[in-house]
């Protein structure tokens, strides 16, 4: 009698805490890891596959879909756009490092690269310039352009700004505007 009561109350108390408690008892079937915790989680973890679909079902569905073969914010990716940041910011200190010693600027004015503030955003912005066309590519399944997007961009910074760092003698040939 005692044990009869307090299932009863149990059921209540699932019924109250869990108002779609006939949904959940459906998916029970499916998540027998939530069962008993009376918490109204979703169907799935993932949200394109509908409940009560044939597990071939929607296996057929995703193989249907385009390659995704990774999230864009991997591992790969976090540690490729870090090494972009890091180049960038190499790039950064070897430009101001080249102008303290008379070097002229000759992709930017000196003007800008002057004021650090504006040309440490250009940097963060072609940093995310990067990444917005590595996310591109990702975006139409272009999985090997857009990891070698970081990495061309990566090399060919680190080369300028090493370059920046060897420059011994000014190159004034290339000046625009002189006869
Ligand atoms: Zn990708």
């Amino acid at each position: 009698m005692r044990g009869r009561g307090a299932l009863l109350l149990a059921a209540v108390g699932l019924m109250v805490c869990a108002p779609g408690s006939s949904r959940a008892q459906e998916k029970t079937v499916q998540q027998t890891d939530s069962a008993g915790t009376g918490s109204q989680q979703p169907a799935s973890t993932r949200p394109d596959t509908p409940v009560g679909v044939d597990p071939s079902a929607s296996g057929k569905h995703i193989a249907a879909r385009p390659e995704k073969t990774h999230g864009f914010w991997d591992k790969e990716n976090d540690w490729l756009f870090a090494g972009v940041a890091a180049s960038r910011t190499l790039d950064y200190f070897s430009t101001l490092n080249m102008r303290r010693r008379g070097r002229q600027e000759i992709f930017l004015t000196n003007d800008v690269v002057d004021n650090h503030a504006a040309f440490a955003a250009i940097e963060a912005s072609a940093t995310g310039v990067s990444i917005g066309a590595a996310y591109l590519f990702h975006r139409y399944g272009h999985h090997k352009l857009e990891r070698w997007t970081s990495i061309v961009h990566m090399g060919l910074t680190t080369t300028g700004s090493v370059r920046n760092y060897c420059l011994k003698t000014a190159h004034f040939s290339a000046t625009p505007g002189s006869p």
